[in-house]
Parts: C-alpha cells; sequence; structure tokens
C-alpha cells in the first residue's frame, strides 16, 4: 500500500492557501483539490488534484494518498464528505456541513439548543409567500437557503410587493425571509475543534462593507458577560455537531442588547485572520494539528489585532501600490489572484499594536490610503 503522506484539503482559495503555508511550515505535505485549474492554494501546494469534488477518481485519489480531508470552502457537495468518510477522517464530519450550507437545516439545528437567531420565514414553495402579506415589521432579508457567500443571494426587502419581485429575481426554490437586526455590533468567534477539546480564539468585532467583511478588530470592545455568553453557544455547537476541525460562528449584537447567532461556517474564517499575527497560534494552525491528532495548546492574544481585506476594487487597472504597508507592524498577505474583480477577496493586511484603538487608526489611515 502507498504510503498515505498528505493532508487532503477540498478548496483551494485563499484559506486552502493559508492552510498550506501553515501545514509546510510544520513540515507537512498538503493535496489540494480544486475544480479551478488556476486556484490560490493549487499553486504552492504538494500535489494537486484538479477535478470536480465529485469526481470518483479525484476522491479514489485522496483516499489513496490522505489519511485525513479538511475543507475549507462550504459549498462542497456534503455527499463528497459522505463518500470520504466511508474510508478516512474527515474533519469536519458531512452532517455539520450539510447542516452549515443550508439556512433551514441551520436554524432549526439552533433552535433545538434553544440559541436565539434572528426571527425569520421559510419559504419553500411560492403558496408560502401569500401569508407574509400580514407581516407589518418591515424590513427583512431574504436569503437563498443555500449556496450564498459575501452577501450574494440576499436582498433588503421593506414591503410585500418588493418580497415578490426579489423572490423572482433571486430565482431559487428556498429561501428565509429574516428579519433585518438592528446592529448594535457584528462578532464572530473561531472555535478549533480537537478530538477532547475546544480551544476558542479570542472573539472578533467585525464591520461589513456591502454585506462583505471589511475589518476585523480584536480584542472586541463587548462586556465580560457578553463574552461568556457568546463562549457557551460557540462551544454548545461546536459539541452538538459531533464537530471536529475549524468552525467560526458569526454574531448579531443588536441595538437592544440582544445576543444572536448570524450563522455558522464550518471553516477556517476571513475574521480568524488576525490570528496569523495577532495569536501563538493561528486558525490554520490549529487546522493542521487538528488533522494531525496534535495536542492543542491555548491560543491567547499576544497583541491587538485589526485586520482589513483587500478586494479587487482597490486594484486601478491591474495595478496597485501597496508601499505604505512595508512596515515592521503592518502584515500583508496576497492571494495570487489573477484578475482583481471587484468585490474578489484580493488579500488583507493585518496590523498589530499594544493598543487596538492604534492598531484600527493605523489601519483606517493605510486603507484610506490604498482607496484613493
Ligand atoms: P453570507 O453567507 O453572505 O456571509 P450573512 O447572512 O452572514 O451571509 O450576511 C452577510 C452580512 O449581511 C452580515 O454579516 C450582516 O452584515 C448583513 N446581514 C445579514 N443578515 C442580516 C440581518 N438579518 N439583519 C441585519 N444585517 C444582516
Ligand atoms: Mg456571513
Amino acid at each position: 500500500m502507498q504510503e498515505k503522506k498528505y493532508i487532503g484539503m477540498l478548496g483551494g482559495g485563499q484559506l486552502g492557501l493559508m492552510f498550506v503555508q501553515s501545514a509546510q511550515k510544520m513540515g507537512e505535505k498538503v493535496l489540494i483539490l480544486d475544480p479551478d485549474r488556476d486556484c490560490p492554494a493549487g499553486k504552492i501546494a504538494d500535489k494537486f488534484v484538479n477535478a470536480d469534488y465529485l469526481d470518483t477518481e479525484a476522491l479514489k485519489t485522496i483516499i489513496e494518498n490522505c489519511e485525513i480531508c479538511t475543507t475549507e470552502f462550504e459549498n462542497i457537495p456534503y455527499t463528497t464528505l459522505e463518500k470520504l468518510e466511508e474510508k478516512i477522517n474527515v474533519y469536519p464530519n458531512s452532517k455539520a456541513l450539510k447542516i452549515s450550507q443550508n439556512r433551514i437545516l441551520e436554524k432549526s439545528f439552533l433552535k433545538k439548543l434553544k440559541i436565539p437567531t434572528t426571527n425569520y420565514y421559510e419559504i419553500n414553495s411560492p403558496e408560502n409567500l401569500k401569508p407574509l402579506e400580514e407581516i407589518k415589521d418591515w424590513p427583512y432579508i431574504l436569503k437563498t437557503s443555500t449556496f450564498g457567500y459575501d452577501g450574494k443571494g440576499q436582498a433588503i426587502i421593506n414591503n410585500f410587493d418588493e418580497l415578490l419581485k426579489s423572490y423572482k429575481i433571486l430565482g431559487s426554490d428556498n429561501f428565509v425571509l429574516e428579519k433585518k437586526v438592528n446592529l448594535k455590533m457584528e462578532v464572530s468567534q473561531v472555535a478549533c475543534c480537537y478530538k477532547d477539546d475546544i480551544v476558542l480564539l479570542p472573539i472578533s468585532e467585525n464591520t461589513h462593507i456591502n454585506n462583505i467583511l471589511h475589518k476585523s478588530k480584536v480584542p472586541a470592545s463587548i462586556t465580560d458577560d457578553e463574552s461568556k455568553k457568546i463562549e457557551d453557544m460557540t462551544i454548545s455547537i461546536a459539541k452538538n455537531l459531533n464537530y471536529k476541525g475549524i468552525l467560526c460562528v458569526e454574531f448579531f449584537i443588536s441595538k437592544t442588547e440582544e445576543i444572536l447567532v448570524n450563522e455558522i461556517a464550518p471553516r477556517t474564517h476571513n475574521s480568524g485572520h488576525y490570528s496569523i499575527e495577532g495569536c501563538d497560534e493561528s486558525q490554520f494552525d490549529h487546522q493542521v494539528k487538528i488533522c494531525k491528532g496534535m495536542e492543542p495548546i491555548k491560543s491567547s492574544l499576544k497583541n491587538s489585532s485589526v485586520m482589513i481585506n483587500l478586494l479587487g476594487e482597490l486594484w486601478k487597472g491591474e495595478n496597485i501600490n501597496l508601499d505604505d504597508l512595508k512596515k515592521d507592524e503592518i502584515f500583508l498577505h496576497l492571494y495570487n489572484k489573477k484578475i482583481p474583480k471587484h468585490g474578489r477577496k484580493m488579500g488583507h493586511f493585518t496590523v498589530i499594536n499594544d493598543s487596538v484603538e492604534i492598531a484600527n487608526q493605523i489601519a483606517d489611515e493605510v486603507y484610506a490610503k490604498l482607496k484613493k
């Protein structure tokens, strides 16, 4: 039998890229599977399989070469994970993936755990629309139940007529219609789920622009009581999904101080990128260690950190001047994507400082210059 020398990774985007970087730093080899020939992680992987996630030969290659397989993308068919699970360890498990890739399953799972979410209605057929004419407390947000990311498949709805229009435009069979929360803050927490232990990374405070994450600030400006509630919910979710691997929970804190779970991401998360420089071990280091069955150590915050995403629109033509990022306290990550499309995540930078206010100020100043 062939020696199984690779960690398998389904998905070769930037999360896969940073996973490969962590793994190689620890002396591990990674096999990436991605249908995109030009994907960022494929270029540096120790072995790159360029095929569809349902390709039987590709899955055979993973089983032959890997004892363990992990993911970086939540829209991988869960049936792929089911097939791999018959032969090798797969973190996250297929059930957790299935729940978190469907907003209706996700919300009913949270309801069972008595974890608060936004109020919502399910729309699974045109007949479900009529009763919604009675809604008085607009605005709501219409979201496709599956395949949403970075705000895609969503529309803000201010009245019943807009609902009917967006229902047609978004063109799906299954939706949730979610009450739009009057947000005080958005936060998220990454949980690193080892075999017998969960390491929680510090909670980050997140700002979105056009529904895409713009900035993560750590530590978040929340109370100890809020932190405790968030941690308890994150742990409850991880335990009840029987989760192994990296999980991120996104939370809303409303102006009325309610803490609601927005969604669960069954993977490393953009809001956890600060951990590369901000923590003793990053979310990607933990993912590698979990795959290798290593023992966890607590991942505390070394310094306050502010991370800002670099989206395609910052590239004027094909160019961007990144000279202002060449400073000791600023760490730049570029994802080696060829075409800087609008809204595409091309890279990020993290500012590290003893003071979160100063880190935030530096990050904002640098970003303002890049935008000019
Ligand atoms: P995605 O899967 O695209 O990340 P989310 O459901 O997390 O989708 O929505 C993206 C962003 O849109 C959220 O982080 C938040 O800023 C905003 N948003 C989504 N749902 C709501 C809501 N019910 N109330 C207020 N803001 C929302
Ligand atoms: Mg989200």
